[in-house]
């Protein structure tokens, strides 16, 4: 049974749409998919929301975010269960991924968002005594985001919050996978009293997606995977209509022959299996410097046999969201057997559970032959290689066409940072692991092919807005030197300028 099923609907009407629980195989609900007229109903709502909405100052738009964050932390088991129902992450996964994660995100740029938005002079290298300058951070207009299923409730939560803060309307697209924790997000700010029109939330599939890269928005803001990011892309360029794109990665863990193998095994797992690997910076696969390898290991295989699996209680690794993914799961895992790779852990679904549960899997002798260790897997998946050395290590991390993020184990922390600086990606853990989207001052995005442009902290708000430099003039003389009528004395004057600020010292030191 797919997760996600069309259903028969009357001629001439909207597709309608069934969703199951990867757990029970039970349905959820129904859906209508959102076509493009809806969309653009929708679009003529928030066009006319958004200039009240941006008319509000900083602090009365914190106030709605603050009254959406008690709101939450009220009926948070409500939304957990919603969010449960739909992806069968475990409980405690959807507390600490969805809500912790959302709270603070909530209260950060309700309680911030002033101070790093608001209009502020600019000291110039020159001109500073004839003329002033401010920046101005305006709203973009109304903000299209469209969300992946992984983290259905957070991954459309956050980038909301970001754009209503800078005093965008929102219209927000999530997956047709976790429909449900989506329209929470409208849910909570409804219950915040929101003025209507500012945030909607439609639901559909890619063609409701679709339908939204192609209208008149000021920005896409995409997470998803880079095949859909690609479209995204393509459809935003035709319009030349801002993105930015969150998407896949093959996020590379390193474990040099110094590391405390303890915290690196511990780090490993939960890099690795975290939502049962369906996060964008999951680690998906070691690099572990020979010397320490076999007790590396050996440490991780114990550790992910005494894993508990199952969406109830007190279970460590949850459900695959769809059947679509355990399949693309199981077919790395079979292609990298075939050629060689040695399962110590899993490598299978899980005979004792219904639904779409997958062992959480640990495997060697793996190369980079292997799609496992080449393209996403997305699933609970830990393939680890020997290395001789960090070079090595640094090497095989970068060959790929992947860039999001990845980690570096090592006692030597100093070294830590200068292993991460040479890491192409966009962000980097030493010693750590699945933080650093969660770490609301780090900008987050992706090298080469995961993405476009970063979100979150002061770089995401920020991306919401359009700066805009306003220059003063202080003193209103009649006519400027560089105006009209152009005369030799004001050449002579203009070169004698020229010499003086870059060809002496005096005018350097000025310039
Ligand atoms: P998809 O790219 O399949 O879908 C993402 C969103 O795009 C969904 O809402 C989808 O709708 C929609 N969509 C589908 N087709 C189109 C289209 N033609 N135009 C516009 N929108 C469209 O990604 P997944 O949902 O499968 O998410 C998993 C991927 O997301 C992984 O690769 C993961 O790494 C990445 N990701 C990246 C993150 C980051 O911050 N870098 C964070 C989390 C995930 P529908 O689902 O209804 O078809």
């Amino acid at each position: 049974m797919a997760i996600v099923e069309q259903i028969d609907a009357p001629a001439g009407a909207r597709r309608r749409l069934r969703i199951s629980s990867p757990v029970t195989r039970e349905a959820v609900g129904e859906i209508d998919v959102q076509t493009a007229q809806d969309v653009g109903a929708a679009l003529e709502i928030a066009r006319k929301a958004q200039p009240a909405w941006a008319a509000l100052s900083f602090g009365e738009r914190a106030r709605y975010v603050t009254r959406a964050l008690h709101v939450l932390l009220d009926r948070h088991e409500e939304f957990i269960d919603v969010v449960v129902r739909e992806t069968g992450k475990t409980r405690l996964e959807a507390l600490y991924m969805e809500i912790f994660a959302s709270c603070d995100a909530l209260q950060y740029y309700a309680k911030r968002t002033a101070k790093i938005l608001r209009d502020r002079p600019q000291r110039m290298h020159l001109l500073s005594l004839m003329k002033q300058l401010r920046i101005v951070y305006r709203p973009l207009g109304v903000v299209g985001i469209i969300t992946p299923w992984n983290g259905p409730f957070i991954l459309s939560l956050n980038p909301t919050v970001q754009a209503l803060m800078a005093g965008n309307a929102v219209l927000l697209k999530p997956s047709e996978v976790t429909p449900y924790s989506g329209r929470l997000v409208a849910d909570l700010f409804e219950a915040a009293g929101l003025p209507d029109g500012v945030l909607q939330v439609l639901l559909g599939d890619g063609e409701t997606g679709q339908a939204l890269t192609e209208s008149d928005l000021n920005k896409i803001s995409f997470t998803g995977s880079v095949e859909t990011g690609r479209k995204v892309a393509e459809a935003c360029a035709r319009q030349l209509m801002p993105c930015t794109l969150e998407l896949g990665g093959k996020d590379p863990m390193i474990v040099c022959r110094d590391a405390d193998l303890e915290r690196a095994a511990s780090g490993a797992l939960f890099g690795a299996f975290m939502n049962t690997g369906q996060v964008c910076c999951s680690i998906e696969r070691v690099y572990v410097a020979e010397e320490v390898a076999d007790e590396f290991i050996a440490k991780v295989v114990e550790k992910t046999q005494q894993l508990r699996q199952g969406a109830n209680g007190e279970a460590d690794i949850g459900a695959i969201f769809r059947p679509e993914q355990l399949e693309l799961i199981e077919r790395h895992v079979e292609d990298a057997r075939a050629k060689g790779a040695r399962i110590l852990a899993g490598g299978r679904r899980n005979p004792d559970l219904e639904g779409l549960f997958y062992e959480p899997t640990v495997l060697t002798d793996v190369t980079h032959e292997m799609a496992i260790m080449r393209d996403e897997t997305f699933g609970p998946v830990l393939p680890i290689m020997r290395v001789r050395d960090e070079e090595e290590a640094l090497r095989l991390a970068n060959d790929t066409r992947y860039g999001l993020s990845g980690t570096v184990w090592t006692r030597d922390k100093h070294r830590g940072v200068e292993l991460a600086k040479r890491l192409d990606v966009g962000s980097v853990c030493v010693n750590e692991t699945e933080m650093i989207y969660g770490v609301t001052e780090a900008p987050f995005g992706g090298l080469k092919q995961s993405g476009i442009g970063q979100v979150n902290g002061e770089a995401g708000l920020r991306g919401y807005c359009y700066a805009q430099p306003i220059l003063v003039d202080r003193f209103g003389a009649k006519r400027e030197q560089a105006w009209y009528p152009f005369t030799a004395k004001k050449e002579r004057t203009m070169k004698r300028i020229m010499r003086l600020l870059w060809g002496t010292p005096l005018g350097r030191w000025m310039s």
